[in-house]
């Protein structure tokens, strides 16, 4: 592969167009969507219009008149299209650390009333952390023992002592994907809830949430939907659950009728509970224009949704960068991700081959190349990480190539061994 053919992979994509409704910096390629997504070119004029309109002229009247009031919910039917969800199941609040807290909280009291033996939380080691810290001080109060697996112990994992298996589908770290269905199947199975979080998964890959039956769900807003840095995340459960699910943040904008004021808490039916108090209505209506961007994919494969075109460019471009690396820096990089495209999600990491020290390094070095990507730390069962994002919606192949390009300058001139380059900075 060279230049030229990522060029004709450039002209030939039907979603090309799509880059148009991003700001992205001259000089950029940017490979971190997967922590921070690029700003939509919507989005300051909307965020200046609720600040000036809506809020300037409309004052408290907007909650009524600017549709504030109901944000959250229509919000969350937009996004039920990309992960596999019906209108009235998803709402956009919070943060994904504290809707896992609710959801986490609401499997775990479902799981006491009906078989209140079940004493385990099941998750990955490999976890995203707040997931596990979260779980963590849960399992403390409630009387539960979180159990940590690696994944390929799983299913095995799975017996009748679990309560709730809580995963992340897409892993952030290796870039790994789960089979939801057939692992949500083999929990069932055992008898456990699940609870999958969705933060590299939500507008990065086909997500059929109702399809796998699975149980409860998060994501977040920030990354791959485009909403802006600390956007609202969301929840979802499945109807099976909606109407019975305990919400333990129950403030009052879950209530079932906010503004009777009554001195008693009546959960709102359905997934509205999940609200807990007044929603930031400015981070919301960026969020809505992150999700416009995603959605504005359905009009390229209307019929297969949204996430089958962006899926399938999202894998070229992966393999296209694998590719590329291993033909141009043989012997210097392993594959952390999965090479099956089955089981990856639209990330691609890697490790030094010789598993010495210089990823952080290297990914400052490409940095200030304006090659933006980032590093995770390595750990006892796992190499330090140069991590790649993907973003089919603003990404081409040209960038793919431009991409590697740099990362075969930083290798072969030692770049990456300069001081500046190896001084740790305190977001990595
Ligand atoms: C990014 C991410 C989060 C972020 O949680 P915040 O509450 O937004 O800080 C949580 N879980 C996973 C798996 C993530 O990838």
């Amino acid at each position: 592969m060279n230049l030229d053919d990522c060029r004709r992979l450039d002209a030939e994509d039907p979603l090309a167009a799509l880059r148009a409704q991003f700001h992205l910096p001259e000089g950029v390629i940017y490979l971190d969507g997967n922590s921070l997504g690029v700003l939509p070119r919507a989005a300051p004029a909307r965020i200046a219009e609720v600040v000036a309109r809506e809020w300037g002229d409309g004052l408290i009247r907007s909650w009524n008149t600017a549709g504030w009031f109901d944000l959250p919910q229509r919000l969350g039917d937009k996004l039920a299209r990309l992960i596999g969800a019906a209108p009235g199941e998803v709402v956009c609040t919070d943060s994904t650390s504290i809707n896992l807290y609710k959801v986490l909280f609401a499997a775990l009291s479902q799981v006491l009333q009906a078989s209140p033996a079940r004493r385990v939380v099941l998750s990955e080691r490999s976890n995203f952390p707040t997931d596990l810290y979260i779980a963590e001080s849960l399992c403390r109060e409630r009387g539960f023992t979180l159990r940590l697996i690696e994944a390929d112990e799983l299913p095995a994992a799975l017996n009748d002592e679990v309560a709730v298996l809580m995963l992340t589908h897409v892993n952030y770290r290796t870039g790994a994907m789960h089979d939801m269905k057939a692992v949500t199947a083999a929990a069932h199975a055992v008898g456990a809830l699940t609870v999958w979080d969705l933060a590299h998964s939500a507008g990065a890959v086909p997500v059929a949430l109702n399809d796998s039956q699975a149980d409860f769900a998060i994501g977040c807003g920030y990354k791959y939907l485009n909403g802006g840095p600390g956007a609202p995340a969301f929840a979802w459960v499945h109807t099976r659950h909606a109407g019975q699910f305990m919400q333990p943040l129950s403030g009052w904008w879950g209530h079932a009728a906010p503004f009777e004021f009554t001195p008693h808490y009546r959960p709102a039916p359905g997934v509205a509970r999940y609200l807990c108090g007044t929603q930031p209505i400015i981070a919301l209506a960026a969020l809505e224009c992150g999700l416009d961007t995603v959605l504005a994919a359905a009009d390229f494969d209307g019929e297969r949704g949204a996430m089958a075109a962006l899926r399938q460019k999202s894998l070229a471009l992966t393999d296209a960068f694998i590719a590329l690396v291993e033909q141009r820096l043989p012997g210097r990089f392993q594959l952390v991700t999965p090479r099956d495209p089955a089981r990856r999600g639209s990330q691609v990491c890697l490790a030094l081959q010789d598993g010495g020290p210089g990823a952080y390094a290297i990914v400052q070095a490409l940095i200030a190349r304006g090659v933006i990507g980032d590093f995770r730390a390595g750990d006892s069962q796992m190499p330090d990480i140069l991590r790649f994002g993907f973003t089919p919606l603003y990404l081409g192949f040209e960038d793919v190539w431009g991409a590697v390009e740099h990362l075969v300058q930083v290798m072969e001139t030692d770049e990456w061994k300069r001081p500046e380059f190896n001084q740790k900075l305190a977001v990595t």
